[in-house]
């Protein structure tokens, strides 16, 4: 995954963590998901139908409520021209900010990938389940399995088998025909055997090609021994795809059962290989730290001040991260003050009362200036100093080290700066 689109998907489960905890007092918080191809106009139909049937809810303060979430998205579908290529998500309504109170929130979404079906969900609480299926991963693997006989392939998009072609053989069985010498029928065999596995090569290959080549995440083989060994060490794939290839599992079926019979099987390398990236980079920053080079740093005030000057090679944050960087003013003299506030588990942001002291100078209050979101903040300045951005889930044993031993931070250095 490019580093760009970590950070993308990353500030996108924080948008969904965020909705998702937002409720309202009753049945009163409008989603609305609209595909690219939906007419903005049929939209505004149907929502001034709802607004009709809004005023059947007997109570006074949800019908109020839901009129008014209603009136909100009727005034910015005004200003939408068009529905963006993926479609847009509006979630809309009075959300209970506790103290017997409720603020009319809006938030908008351009998700990731198309939205399909058109949604109008009124409940006590936003509906997410499309934005969260588009959150798990779709990687892609080419699927292969097969024997002298008979031959699959497919792909496996995320958790789905889409199986593509099935090829059969004329390969002559080990009974020869009388007439024929051993030997001669031997030769025959191979050959037939040879042309069999390329012409599995090129379908394979013509397949497996219709993804884009960064994409394709690995190329997984299933069928019995010595089969598959054979086809592997012949290079019958396209030269690009024998470098995808992710390895060899022992699979009965060479049928389109084989297919998911080959997932299984691999499923445990499946796994590795989509932690690989992040497992390698832990295993570069501890290689760091242990030795006398001196190029590690961690832990958030370190990895700041490395990343101010410019010699961070690759930041490492943690996926479980939850911070926010918060800067305060006095009202009334100088003094301002920068500070980062640890979110405490389910918490999503900061109360502004953690900032309600005085001024250590004057005595005066103190306001907050700015509050983002840290990994939103380290990832920017990253950004502008050719730093890559790696994101590390806590799925594994070094992945987890980073978040508990050190503060969900770390740094591998371009060079040694006694920080
Ligand atoms: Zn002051």
């Amino acid at each position: 995954m490019s580093e760009q689109s970590a950070q993308k998907k990353y500030e996108f489960k924080r948008k969904l963590e965020q909705l998702k905890s937002k409720k309202g007092r009753g049945t009163e918080l409008v989603s609305l998901y609209i595909p690219p191809d939906k007419q903005i106009s049929d939209v505004v139909s149907q929502l001034k139908v709802e607004h009709g049937q809004a005023s059947n809810i007997k109570s006074k303060v949800t019908k109020t409520n839901v009129q008014g979430a209603l009136d909100s998205l009727l005034s910015r579908l005004k200003y939408l021209e068009e529905v963006p290529e993926n479609g847009i998500v509006y979630f809309t309504g009075a959300v209970d900010i506790g103290a017997n109170k409720t603020n009319m929130e809006t938030t908008i979404i351009e998700p990731p990938q198309q939205i399909i079906t058109y949604r109008y969900h009124c409940d006590s609480r936003f509906f997410l389940e499309p934005l969260e299926a588009m959150l798990k991963e779709t990687k892609t693997y080419g699927l292969l399995v097969l024997d002298r006989r008979e031959a699959t392939i497919g792909l496996l998009v995320g958790k789905r088998i889409e199986p593509y072609r099935h090829l059969t053989s004329t390969v002559p069985g080990k009974q020869r025909k009388g007439g024929q010498s051993a030997q001669r029928f031997q030769q025959l065999r191979l050959i037939a055997i040879n042309d069999f596995y390329k012409k599995i090569g090129e379908a394979a290959s013509e397949i497996f090609m219709s993804v884009e080549l960064s994409d394709l995440a690995g190329i997984l083989i299933g069928g019995p021994s010595p089969t598959k060994e054979e086809f592997d060490s012949g290079e019958y794939l396209h030269h690009e795809l024998e470098k995808k290839k992710a390895g060899l599992f022992d699979v009965a079926y060479t049928d389109e059962s084989g297919l998911s019979e080959l997932v299984n099987a691999a499923s445990e390398r499946l796994y590795d290989i989509d932690l690989m990236e992040e497992k390698r980079a832990m295993e570069k920053f501890f290689a760091e730290l242990v030795s006398e080079s001196e190029k590690a740093a961690y832990g958030e005030e370190n990895v700041r001040k490395n990343l101010e000057i410019g010699s961070v090679e690759t930041l490492l944050i943690s996926e479980d991260l939850r911070a926010e960087r918060i800067v305060v003013n006095c009202s009334s003299c100088s003094y301002q003050n920068k500070y980062t506030l640890q979110l405490r588990a389910g918490e999503l942001t900061s109360q502004e009362s953690d900032a309600s002291n005085n001024c250590p100078n004057c005595g005066s209050p103190i306001e907050i200036r700015e509050k983002v979101d840290i990994v939103e903040e380290l990832s920017n300045l990253a950004d502008q100093m050719g730093t890559e951005v790696k994101f590390i889930s806590t799925e594994f044993e070094e992945g987890s080290q980073l978040m508990n031993a050190f503060g969900g931070l770390a740094a591998i250095l371009r060079f040694s700066t006694g920080i």
